[in-house]
């Protein structure tokens, strides 16, 4: 018993730090431990993911950003719904699962902080769709509402 208990141990801990185990098996990225599709270099469970959930609300206009660009990469509709504010917030929405979003690049943010009734958050979202990369540049709005931030709508700097 004792003996078979250590032998399990050991496998554990070889097939743990066995060098190229990552790449053998990679984690999915809608994976909680997987990497979050936003870039921050956090598993998704413990970045954009516990905001998918509703197990938390985004404290930052730039944490809600990340996790809306999550939720595209993700085909999450009603995440997105859920974050928009309803006097901009489209009926439906239909996500293309032929765009694959493929980085997130946060340029400039103002405003947002827990003394700020809005903010702003500008980044570059890269895509690759029908086999060519494009890139997406926006100065998204945001408002708190209810208490926690949505998205109003945003515009397309040169
Ligand atoms: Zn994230």
């Amino acid at each position: 018993m004792a003996r078979r208990t250590s032998r399990t141990a050991r496998t554990r801990t070889s097939a743990r730090s066995a060098p190229g185990t990552a790449a053998l098996t990679p984690t999915p990225p809608t994976a909680p431990a997987g990497p979050c599709p936003c870039g921050r270099g956090e598993p998704y469970g413990a970045c954009c993911g516990r905001f998918h959930t509703g197990a938390a609300a985004a404290p930052t206009p730039e944490l809600l950003m990340r996790s809306r660009y999550s939720a595209f990469a993700l085909l999450d509709a009603p995440y997105l719904l859920r974050t928009w504010a309803p006097a901009t917030r489209p009926a439906r929405l239909d996500l293309d699962p032929g765009t694959r979003w493929t980085g997130l690049e946060i340029l400039e943010t103002t405003g947002g902080s827990a003394f700020h009734p809005a903010g702003t958050v500008t980044f570059r979202a890269r895509f690759r769709e029908g086999g060519r990369d494009g890139e997406l540049l926006e100065r998204s709005r945001f408002e708190r509402y209810g208490g926690a931030w949505v998205y109003v709508d945003g515009t397309f700097p040169e």
